[in-house]
């Protein structure tokens, strides 16, 4: 390589996406238009989209992930006497093709997040939100001020690489085998259920002496990276990570209740391939779980498209299920918020009060958790069955249990409002923590027989979800259902 550290180097940007949960293509970049020590410079980039869907006719994309790498700048004290190199870059970033994507009417509202520090678990109080984050004419578009060298990472929310999963799979596994350890015996266990069709464990963590089997599994969209941190708020509580081991009374109460069986990653090959909603073969496991009408033609699940539900949905017929939950992010919703297995087969007075009176117990420990906000429930039964491939209908119904899905903003979550950190980290750690105590209150009731509901009180009860949450100037959502993507203007 020629050296270009003369008297005066250049300033260089240069972008990459290789770190593991990367995605993004360089289109352009313009040459620096220097004013003065400081300097601008446009990078026009594009989201790769996913391995293409067969199911849904369409490849998804959305997430994005970055490397931003500022060389060549003089700070104000390197060049002493007569320095008149550049002291800062301002980039704008442009997303052309933000368009294109499969929620574009979830980018209003969007702040990009971005920090300085690396993807080290340590740094993850670094992450910032961009608050002049904007989509304008198809494009999203920020601007960030480089005053040093070094590397600033951008991303649609920060990701959960696989070393970190490697590492979250390893502090379990360290607690469960250190010497004089309490966990011994809640008999835990990690095990792998099986292999993704690029080699990776199907890693799963069971633990407890209770009845009751809980199933709490994570990130079937690899691109909703809150899952994995969430999986880790809860899993570092259930082993007391950073603890010495030490379990809280909450804790060891849901170990006598349950036994857990715990998948922080359900999609690791979309994980790192930096995918939105897909395997590597382009599947989305959360439509993978049945064979549907109107799709006979389209077996699910199988070893060949889908073998993380395939390896995961055969354990759980061999041990059963009385609680499941599946963790997810939403692209356009800024609140925490729930949706069932509302008009499926097993849908009735009891699950009805079930999941109202779980979801009110959650919000008693977090106060990110509402009800009243989230997917309008499908309109008929027959609408209903149209989606039993998706995981909480299917396995709601299989087990006549109560079945969740879990949504986290990308965005802010509008319950306690933070637009510079936007639905933290902390935060997403800190609900999955909380978790374990909405767990210890629902347990007497999850196979209680009988009107049991009739202890609860009004504010327990079952709310009807709407997305229609703005009053004013809200534009009414194209009905999605279930994260479903529909034709933009169907
Ligand atoms: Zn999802």
């Amino acid at each position: 390589m020629p050296s270009e550290t003369m008297a005066s180097p250049e300033v260089k940007v240069s972008i990459t996406a290789s770190h593991d949960g990367g995605n993004i293509e360089v289109i352009s970049k313009s040459e620096p238009v220097v004013s003065g020590r400081t300097a601008k410079v446009t990078v026009t980039v594009h989201i790769k989209p996913d391995v293409y869907t067969e199911f849904e006719s369409r490849a998804h994309s959305q997430y994005f992930s970055f490397r931003s790498f500022v060389s060549g700048l003089h700070s104000s004290n390197s060049g002493g006497e007569g320095d008149d190199g550049i002291k800062l870059i301002t980039v704008q970033y442009v997303v052309a093709n933000a368009r294109s994507v499969s929620f574009p009417e979830a980018w209003p509202g969007y702040t990009v997040c971005y920090t300085s520090g690396s993807l080290e678990p340590c740094d993850d109080d670094s992450w910032r939100r961009n608050l002049a984050t904007r989509y304008v004419d198809g494009k999203l578009i920020w601007e960030h001020v480089h005053a040093a060298n070094g590397s600033t990472f951008f991303s649609y929310s920060p990701p959960y690489t696989y070393g970190r999963h490697l590492k979250l799979i390893a502090d379990c596994s360290a607690r469960i085998s250190a010497r004089g350890g309490s966990l011994e015996r809640y008999d835990p266990v990690v095990e792998s259920l099986g292999q993704t069709l690029e080699g990776r464990e199907i890693e799963c963590i069971s633990i407890g002496n209770g009845k009751l089997a809980a199933w709490i599994q994570h990130r079937q969209h690899p691109g909703e990276t809150m899952a994995e941190f969430f999986a880790e708020g809860f899993l570092h509580r259930l082993f007391g990570v950073g603890k010495d081991g030490e379990l809280d009374e909450t804790t060891k109460k849901v170990l006598d209740q349950y036994r857990l069986h715990v998948i922080p990653n359900m999609c690791p090959d979309g994980s790192v391939l930096g995918h939105l909603r897909t395997n590597s073969v382009g599947a989305n496991l959360n439509r993978e779980w049945a064979t549907v009408p109107g799709h006979e033609d389209y077996e699910a699940p199988t070893l060949r498209r889908s073998p993380e539900v395939h390896a995961v949905l055969s354990k759980m017929d061999e041990i059963g299920c009385d609680f499941f939950l599946d963790v997810h992010g939403d692209e356009d919703i800024p609140y925490v918020f729930f949706s069932g297995a509302e008009k499926t087969p097993a849908w009735g007075d009891r699950l009805e009060h079930l999941h109202g009176y779980f979801i009110s117990c959650y919000q008693r420990a977090n106060s990110d958790v509402q009800k009243e906000i989230g997917y309008p429930p499908p309109d008929s039964a027959d609408d209903a069955l149209k989606y039993m491939n998706v995981a909480t209908n299917q396995i709601s119904t299989r087990f006549n249990c109560l079945g969740l899905t879990l949504e986290m903003p990308y965005k802010d979550c509008e319950t306690n409002p933070d637009p510079a950190n936007g639905f933290s980290l902390e935060r997403t750690k800190k609900l999955g923590a909380n978790l374990m105590d909405a767990l210890v209150d629902v347990h007497p009731y999850l196979r209680a027989e009988g009107q049991f509901w009739r202890a609860f009180s009004k504010e327990d009860g079952y709310v009807i979800p709407t997305d229609n949450y703005k009053e004013q100037g809200f534009v009414m959502l194209k009905k999605r259902f279930y994260s479903d993507v529909r034709p933009h203007d169907a």
